[in-house]
């Protein structure tokens, strides 16, 4: 950074100071913003009829690199009960609302393939059984264990194509 020009370095250290204040979340799936609906849920071309549940408003750019059209929808977390993280800790009832609205026809859930991911997943499967929609998981083309936020773009695609409904 020290050959970076003066301005650069300046409109980077003004980006950074104002992060906070600039970058908001969605008030529809809690993706990242810089004010109002976020670009997914503002785009006329995306499928209403899809949620995809995610951890972190930052899991869905690989997401976004996959093809996948649908809306998303960010947890903020995941439950962790020896961490004191439980289910109104998350955007839990945000998410039973939107699906009450009635235009979605399938939830996929796509928390980490891990020990607290999977117990999130089957906690929102169960909650949502009764919702009327079709409750999908992404096929486990990640190593277990791993982030999804981490994962190439092409395993992420082969673990979207081969979700099984649980
Ligand atoms: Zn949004």
């Amino acid at each position: 950074m020290l050959s970076w020009k003066d301005s650069d370095l300046n409109s980077l250290a003004d980006d950074l100071a104002h992060l906070h204040e600039r970058v908001k979340n969605c008030p529809q799936c809690g993706n990242y913003t810089e004010g109002g609906e976020c670009v997914v849920c503002a785009s006329p071309r995306r499928d209403r009829r899809q949620i995809c549940v995610v951890e972190q408003a930052s899991q869905i750019a690989v997401f976004e690199q996959t093809g996948y059209n649908g809306l998303y929808h960010v947890l903020g977390g995941r439950l962790s009960p020896l961490s004191g993280v439980g289910p109104e800790a998350l955007r839990i009832q945000e998410l039973r609302e939107r699906l009450a609205g009635g235009e979605v026809n399938e939830l996929i859930l796509a928390t980490s393939p891990d020990v607290e991911g999977e117990a999130t997943a089957n906690y929102l499967a169960e909650l949502c059984r009764d919702a009327g929609v079709t409750i999908t998981r992404i096929a486990s083309g990640i190593p277990a264990g791993a982030d999804v936020g981490y994962a190439d773009p092409a395993t992420l695609s082969r673990a979207l194509g081969g979700r099984q409904k649980i």
